[in-house]
């Protein structure tokens, strides 16, 4: 019989070729809700996920009675119950790696944007306001020889620290799980308890994954500790911030200003006083949307889901299973 793939974001037609040559492939790339009954439908026969985005819940999975292997087109995958997959014998991959740069480079925009009130002067010069030369009260603040405090200091986390080390000038601290002696060497990164840090940096940059541990670990209490100069940026996942203690913060004064790509709700709902402070600069979650990058990551999410089908290794598993049903 031959295996069944449920494909639930968009693919261009050479990695679509690629699945087909073996698998059938269902293809339902504007699927926004698991609640889709064509989704529904596709689900109850496949072997494999490709996809991004939708909470896989294990109501969901119950209705996946010959699921072998999901290929997450992203890196974080809080949206997978992980232990119940295991539990199942299904393996999920991600794609780390292939969109580090780019998010890196996402989450310095927003420093470059906050910092410069880049998004807010651009506005002006659009609504033809742009008159006389602008006034101190329009000015903004300096990036470069600031100190840089990264929440998280993984992939994304160390390639945003380079940026600001190496093209920038920037003192870099870091609280992490683990320490990290190589970026130490490399960048001249010291290790900071995370309040210590938020008292300490002009920028603080959050880029931990969201799990129970790390749900809220920016809230009230931490917001007050920073600098009411401080500059904050979220390119992680909106659950590790409190969206209701960053909004009161911001109106209080301490941070000065937030840049943020992620929240807690999707897209950002049309009530969030986010959308129109002025000290906000809010992204539609693009952390990794360039054209090269998304299309690396479906290529990784391609090779995973063929590899874990095919009972071979695949390149970024994130569980462990024992062998599959092939
Ligand atoms: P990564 O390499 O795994 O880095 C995550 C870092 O966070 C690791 O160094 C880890 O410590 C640390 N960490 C984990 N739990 C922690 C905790 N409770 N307290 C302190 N540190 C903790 O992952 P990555 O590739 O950099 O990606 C990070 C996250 O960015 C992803 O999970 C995803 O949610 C998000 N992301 C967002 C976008 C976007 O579009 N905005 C794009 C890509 C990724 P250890 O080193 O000790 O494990």
């Amino acid at each position: 019989m031959t295996k069944r793939i449920l494909v639930y974001r968009p693919l261009n037609e050479d990695q679509l070729a690629r699945l087909e040559r073996d698998f059938r492939v269902d293809y339902l790339p504007k699927i926004d809700s698991a609640e889709d009954p064509a989704f529904l439908d596709a689900l109850v026969n496949a072997h494999g996920l490709v996809g991004a985005s939708l909470p896989i819940t294990p109501a969901l999975l119950d209705r996946a009675p010959n699921l072998e292997a999901i290929a997450s087109i992203s890196v974080g995958y809080d949206n997978y119950p992980v232990d119940e997959l295991t539990r199942r014998g299904i393996l999920l991959c991600n794609t780390p790696d292939v969109l580090t740069e780019t998010t890196a480079d996402t989450g310095f925009l927003l420093i470059m944007c906050a910092a410069r009130r880049a998004i807010e002067l651009a506005g002006m010069v659009q609504r033809g306001e742009w008159h006389e030369s602008i006034g101190k009260e329009w000015f903004g603040t300096d990036v470069h020889g600031k100190t840089l405090g990264m929440v998280g200091f993984g992939r994304i986390g160390a390639a945003i620290a380079r940026r600001g080390a190496l093209g920038f000038g920037m003192r870099v601290l870091y609280s992490n799980a683990s320490p990290k002696p190589e970026l130490e060497a490399e960048l001249g990164a010291q290790h900071r308890e995370l309040d210590a840090l938020l008292a300490e940096a002009d920028i603080v940059c959050v880029t931990v994954p969201l799990n129970a541990d790390t749900h809220h670990l920016i809230g009230a209490r931490e917001f007050a500790l920073m600098k009411p100069s401080a500059i904050f940026v979220n390119v992680a996942r909106g659950k590790v911030v409190d969206e209701a203690a960053l909004i009161e913060a911001l109106r209080a004064g301490t941070p000065h200003a937030a840049g943020l790509d992620v929240f807690e709700r999707e897209p950002l709902p049309e009530t969030s006083p986010l959308r129109h402070m002025p000290n906000v600069v809010a992204l539609p979650h693009i952390g990794s949307a360039t054209h090269e990058t998304r299309t690396a990551m479906a290529d990784r999410a391609v090779a995973n889901i063929l590899a874990a089908l095919n009972g071979e290794q695949p390149p970024s598993p994130v569980n462990e299973v024992g062998p599959t049903h092939s």
